[in-house]
């Protein structure tokens, strides 16, 4: 997938701007834009004391079509500037401009590491940024500390003309998608897949293949997202986290997720397959 494709990351800030920048400036994971009633504006200056907000962990990303992204957090209990709200990112995805929309996703997480890696997990003493790459070290033992990344892996299973879909009890109500779940340390990403289905439904797979990748900021996964057939077995929930699942043709879907996600894109991948689209 091609996420913020235009994107450079980039970690040592300009020693000055001479164009405006792209401003990422968040609230408790919410994202401050301007208000609109269908459009949704970010931020886009030269100084950021254009805006009437005190702000910390000012973090530099990289640049989207050559203008500078930084990403920062602004003090708790701030008001929004007039005419502008901080709002969740789910919330901002549709009416927000694609690639800056990925660029959040990757600010907020940034920024979140930032607040929450303050002081060595080792030796407790404050930490450094790195100007080497996306890490800080801690000045006194040298450990170093990266941005939390949680792998999960997402796979679509298929038998003949139908899909396995199940629901978690924690989905909108009559929601259903495909399964998903972290990688476990020392597990390759194919071990991850079969362990997911069989744990998860009692099913066993086959003909496992790599589909694509997509962060997930919600707080900070990676998903990865695979196709694969079904082998054997009869579906069993043995998972309590799972209250259903089934197999379902194209022509009877059940509500799947949106269009943000890869669920919807393994899903929309299957349908066009059968010859088939799903209107949401
Ligand atoms: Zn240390």
């Amino acid at each position: 997938m091609d996420e913020g494709g235009k994107f450079i990351s980039g970690i040592v800030p300009p020693k000055e701007l001479s164009d405006p920048a792209w401003w990422f400036i968040f609230q408790e994971n919410k994202l401050l834009i301007y208000q609109k009633t269908e459009s949704i504006i970010l931020p886009f200056l030269m100084d950021l004391n254009e805006l009437d907000l005190s702000v910390l962990r000012q973090n530099y990303l990289g640049k989207l079509n050559n203008h500078h992204c930084y990403a920062c957090e602004a003090v708790d209990g701030t008001t929004p500037p007039a005419g502008m709200t901080f709002e969740g990112l789910r919330q901002v995805y549709g009416r927000l401009d694609e690639d800056l929309f990925w660029i959040a996703a990757r600010a907020v997480q940034i920024v979140d590491w930032d607040r929450t890696h303050e002081f060595c997990g080792r030796c407790g003493v404050p930490l450094k940024l790195k100007t080497t790459e996306r890490a800080k070290e801690c000045p006194q033992c040298n450990l170093l500390h990266f941005p939390r990344l949680a792998p999960a892996i997402i796979v679509l299973v298929e038998r003949g003309q139908e899909l396995l879909l199940a629901r978690s009890r924690h989905f909108l109500p009559g929601m259903y998608s495909v399964l998903a779940g972290f990688v476990e340390p020392g597990e390759s990403l194919e071990e991850a897949v079969v362990r997911e289905v069989k744990e998860e439904v009692g099913v066993d797979i086959k003909n496992i293949k790599y589909f694509g990748s997509q962060p997930w900021p919600f707080p900070h996964s990676l998903m990865i997202g695979f196709t694969a057939t079904y082998a054997s077995g009869e579906i069993s929930l043995n998972d309590s986290e799972i209250e259903d699942a089934g197999w379902f043709t194209v022509n009877k879907l059940p509500r799947i997720p949106g269009k943000i996600s890869i669920a919807r894109k393994l899903i929309d991948g299957f349908l066009a397959k059968q010859g088939s689209i799903f209107e949401d």
